[in-house]
């Protein structure tokens, strides 16, 4: 069994989104409640407790405690299992020790079998953006308005999790269990490979010549996203000013976000509709950023998100019965993909890749993609036909100049005389 998670987004009424924060707050007390207890018991009787131990204490401090009541039953015991699985994993030397959460922390609920209720689906938006619009009813929560934009099996949810994200977005998920067949299978070898190199300049480059131009969407907002952080931390932690600002600076971020996923969703779909196999470097991108070693060369790393370029273009391909196929990245830059010789003195700045051995001359990145192709037991055209090209049309796929996407019309020039 496997889990798929099908977000949402949702609406409320002011009042609703007042409630869930509400909820949210006494959740986090639950759980610094729970961490507290926890460490008490630690202290007198050196020993942890069970699972069942904490989801019984939820149910004494809600007898005990009003406030606790609040919360649907199951939403409190989830509260348990969820400082039960950070435990455990701190047990396990997978994470930290759980610390004491603040309120701006705790931004989920888990409903995991009852108490939820879906109905009024109805028809929302013309043609291609055609969806249903259906009302969620969150037992002691209220109602939310989803837009339901895929379909997703409803008789198989097992759990629901609405998410107040700190941009103030709310979010409904639902999580569906799913048999490992699910997919499709794959119809016999596939015929048409592409390599895929990933890069700052370009951030990726196909072995047919199209390339992707990296738009450093974090790069670009930058400016503005300092002054809000500076701003951010002039005010005093916690006030009501420091919480709308943080805010206003979560809006900026989550956009930016958005617009990598829908621009890396758009490049997989492309993928996965020409190609049957896709051949990527098996890159270690933590190692790559603790390696960079200007700050920049960081920032651009964490801005062109390879781990999550790389998770979405494999889906794609996954999800059609498609193969993908990591292959090691060491050497991809400097190896020759005609005569597969190591060029050493490669560094990050050159461009173009030039062979001390046979004098094969290429663009860095499309030897690289080349050689990835090569790697994965693709033979190689004594020379390859292709040439650098970007990906057309950009506006389909999301991309927008700073100035604005269109070409910009001159102001007239005034003359005189
Ligand atoms: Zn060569």
């Amino acid at each position: 069994m496997r889990v798929r998670a099908y977000r949402f987004r949702a609406y409320s009424s002011k009042t609703t989104a007042r409630v869930l924060e509400t909820q949210l707050e006494v959740a986090c007390k639950l759980y610094n409640t729970l961490l507290h207890a926890e460490q008490e018991e630690y202290e007198k009787n050196k020993r942890t407790m069970s699972m069942n131990e904490l989801r019984q204490l939820v149910l004494d401090l809600r007898k005990q405690n009003k406030e606790f009541q609040a919360l649907h039953s199951q939403v409190a015991q989830q509260v348990a299992d969820r400082f039960y699985e950070a435990r455990q994993r701190f047990l396990d030397g997978l994470a930290n020790k759980p610390k004491k959460k603040r309120s701006h922390q705790y931004l989920s609920l888990v409903y995991p079998q009852s108490g939820w209720k879906l109905s009024n689906w109805r028809e929302a938006g013309r043609g291609k953006n055609k969806k249903r619009r259906a009302r969620l009813r969150l037992s002691k929560i209220g109602f939310f308005t989803l837009i339901v934009h895929r379909v997703f099996p409803l008789e198989r949810v097992s759990q629901v999790c609405v998410k107040l994200n700190s941009s103030g977005r709310i979010y409904i998920i639902f999580v569906v269990e799913e048999s490992e067949v699910g997919e499709q299978q794959s119809e016999g070898e596939p015929k048409k490979a592409v390599g895929v190199d990933l890069g700052i300049t370009r951030l990726a480059t196909l072995s047919d010549g199209r390339y992707l131009e990296n738009p450093k969407p974090l790069e670009r907002s930058l400016e503005r996203i300092m002054v809000l952080q500076r701003t951010l931390s002039r005010k005093k932690f916690l006030s009501k000013n420091w919480l709308k600002t943080k805010r206003r600076l979560a809006k900026k971020h989550e956009h930016i976000k958005d617009f990598r996923r829908d621009l890396f969703f758009k490049l997989g779909v492309l993928l996965a509709q020409e190609y049957d196999l896709l051949v990527l470097e098996d890159l270690n991108v933590q190692g790559l950023i603790q390696k960079g070693v200007t700050r920049t060369r960081r920032m651009r790393l964490h801005d062109s998100s390879f781990s999550e370029l790389r998770a979405l273009l494999e889906w794609q391909f996954v999800k059609r019965g498609k193969l993908v196929l990591p292959v090691p990245a060491y050497n991809t830059s400097r190896e020759c993909f005609l005569c597969g010789g190591i060029n050493k003195g490669l560094t990050l700045e050159d461009r173009v890749f030039h062979c001390p051995y046979c004098g094969f001359t290429l663009d860095r990145d499309l030897n690289a993609s080349l050689v990835l192709l090569r790697r994965a037991g693709w033979v190689p055209p004594s020379v390859p036909a292709v040439e650098l090209r970007p990906i057309p049309p950009l506006p389909s796929l999301g991309l927008k100049r700073r100035h604005g996407g269109a070409v910009r019309q001159e102001a007239p020039a005034f003359r005189r005389g």
